[in-house]
């Protein structure tokens, strides 16, 4: 079983068009071994397709977010149909700040990620425990509850088009990242729920990445654990530090 690393970068709601053009140059020119690592890059849903159009070959782009629904009267929101029709490939869905902020639940995240499977757009799952939740020693119960909502819904052979990406919360935009034996604890046991809960091959085979304050200083270590699959990366991706991190998959 081969896992190719996986590194994502979320954007957030970030930058202007010109300085993520800007940066999406830096990485495109940058002397990186395209095939060691999957690169996708997730910016603010207007900056989409321009930066879509700038990406070099081994390059992606994901949206942060999508609506379940096919079509319909939800002012604001875009569907996985349309990220279809635009040629994307990959959505983030679950991040911590929409679960915390806009309130997305368990089943929200499952059903939204399985719309998505359907409409032919692999991604990116974002699983994590609170601070509060891991000084309870509830981490483990957390991950299981919302790795679970997720299997009750999608049947065995859509995990190959999932990238699991566990971000502890209190990791989260706070420079606290968690150490290389903590995070790889953490994989493992997201790995043995999944091979108990679905399949030993879902879990030998599926992607678990990490994220959380993940910098070009620190990914290398954390990548190297033997159940990190690689990085999701918020504020560093916004850096042409970005591509030490890429580089840590060599
Ligand atoms: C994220 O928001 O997905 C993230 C990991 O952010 P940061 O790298 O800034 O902690």
């Amino acid at each position: 079983m081969t896992r190719t690393l996986f590194v994502g970068g979320n954007f957030k709601m970030n930058g202007d068009l010109a300085t993520l053009s800007k940066l999406v140059h830096q990485f495109n020119d940058a002397d990186v071994d395209v095939e060691s690592a999957e690169v996708v890059i997730a910016p603010p849903a207007l900056y989409i397709l321009p930066l879509k159009e700038l990406c070099r070959k081994g390059i992606e782009v994901a949206a942060q977010n999508a609506h379940q629904l096919p079509a319909g009267a939800y002012t604001g929101e875009i569907s996985l149909n349309q990220l279809k029709d635009i040629g994307l490939n990959w959505v983030i869905l679950g991040h911590s700040e929409r679960r915390t902020i806009f309130h997305e639940t368990d089943e929200l995240v499952a059903e939204k990620t399985a719309a998505s499977l359907k409409a032919g757009v692999k991604v990116i799952f974002c699983i994590g425990e609170t601070l509060e939740e891991r000084e309870g020693n509830k981490t483990e119960q957390v991950l299981d509850r919302q790795v679970e909502a997720l299997a009750k819904v999608i049947d065995e052979q859509s995990w190959e088009h999932i990238v699991v990406a566990y971000e502890p919360v209190w990791a989260i935009g706070t420079g606290k990242v968690a150490t290389p034996e903590q995070a790889q604890d953490t994989h493992k046991h997201i790995r043995e729920f999944i091979a108990k809960r679905v399949s030993q091959k879902v879990a030998d085979d599926v992607r678990i990445i990490y994220g959380g304050s993940v910098n070009g200083k620190n990914s290398k270590e954390l990548c190297s654990q033997p159940d990190i699959d690689g990085a999701l990366v918020g504020g560093a991706s916004l850096k042409p530090e970005f591509v030490d991190i890429i580089r840590s998959a060599e």
